[in-house]
């Protein structure tokens, strides 16, 4: 996770260190290093732009110049604007309101929809919650068949759905089974396309529209970097989320969709994906990212 951008910043930090005063040029200097350290981590191009002018704003402005370790005060300034970057503080689901409440998981195919939905009832249910899980994707027979398998892993009940059925119908009737039955966190997995695809989109929406959906978590592949900021852009315009879900972490060495997709869409990644275990899902915490990429 970030290893990349870790190395990179790392010699540029070291450099800036081994000054004992600083002059506007070194920090000039060591900014240039950073935007291009960001740029190859494929960090969006104007979330770049504007965080290079912030932090040296900053770094200029604080009197970093006439400070004792002028190095260091760089360093933390560059922290904190990652912190800011990646979303200050790490964001709960927001489980309070009408039980059951319900998490919509939504994102392209192969995104990790399904192993996120195991991995996030397994989660709930070892924090006392009483979740359900429910396959939407009617297109693929075996996705149904996956969260069922996957259910089962994690001991959490699967709402038993079929493909002659609407996503509409199968979210409407779960959150009915599901008040019956007193599970009180319902998640359900949607259909995914390769592509951003109009129908998905309004079947998605029509979900939204007939169930009350406390959190839509919008699934993505860290690997996949600007590719998944840009759908995550796309889902949150038609659809509203409320936080993002990045899955493949543990893989991705450059980091880019992680550390622009709060930037660009305005919603904090909540969890991320680090394994295909079930286990393999955390928290996201902005301040132990940072002070990860900061080595
Ligand atoms: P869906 O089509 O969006 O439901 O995607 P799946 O849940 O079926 O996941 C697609 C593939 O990605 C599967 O092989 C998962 O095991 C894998 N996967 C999901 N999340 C992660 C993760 O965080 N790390 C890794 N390495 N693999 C993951």
């Amino acid at each position: 996770m970030f290893e990349n951008l870790t190395d990179r910043l790392e010699s540029t930090f070291k450099k800036l260190r081994g000054h004992g005063r600083l002059t506007e040029e070194n920090i000039q200097e060591a900014m240039g290093e950073v935007r291009t350290a960001l740029l190859e981590a494929d960090v969006n191009f104007g979330v770049v732009k504007e965080f290079i002018a912030s932090v040296t704003e900053k770094a200029i402005g604080r009197e970093v110049l006439t400070s004792l370790s002028p190095g260091q005060q760089v360093v933390k300034v560059v922290h904190d604007e990652l912190v800011e970057l990646l979303g200050s503080q790490a964001e709960p689901l927001k489980l309070d309101g009408r039980q059951p409440v319900v998490i919509m998981l939504a994102g392209l195919q192969g995104s990790g929809k399904t192993t996120t939905a195991a991995k996030l009832a397994k989660q709930l249910k070892e924090k006392g919650r009483a979740p359900f899980l429910v396959p939407a994707d009617v297109y693929r027979p075996a996705a149904i068949e996956q969260l069922h398998v996957l259910g089962e892993q994690v001991g959490v009940p699967v709402y038993a759905s079929t493909t002659e059925q609407k996503p509409v119908d199968i979210a409407r009737q779960a959150v009915a089974e599901a008040r019956t039955g007193h599970y009180d966190t319902v998640i359900i997995d949607t259909a995914g396309r390769l592509h951003v695809d109009e129908a998905l989109m309004a079947e998605l929406q029509e979900i939204s529209r007939t169930v009350p959906l406390a959190e839509v978590l919008f699934v993505a592949d860290a690997m996949t970097g600007q590719d998944a900021v840009t759908v995550a852009d796309k889902f949150n315009t038609d659809l509203e989320i409320t936080g993002v879900v990045l899955t493949k972490m543990e893989g991705d060495a450059r980091g880019g969709a992680a550390l622009s997709v709060k930037k660009v869409t305005g919603k904090p990644i909540k969890f991320v994906g680090v394994g295909e275990s079930v286990e393999a899902l955390e928290v996201f915490h902005p301040d132990r990212a940072a002070s990860r990429i900061l080595g």
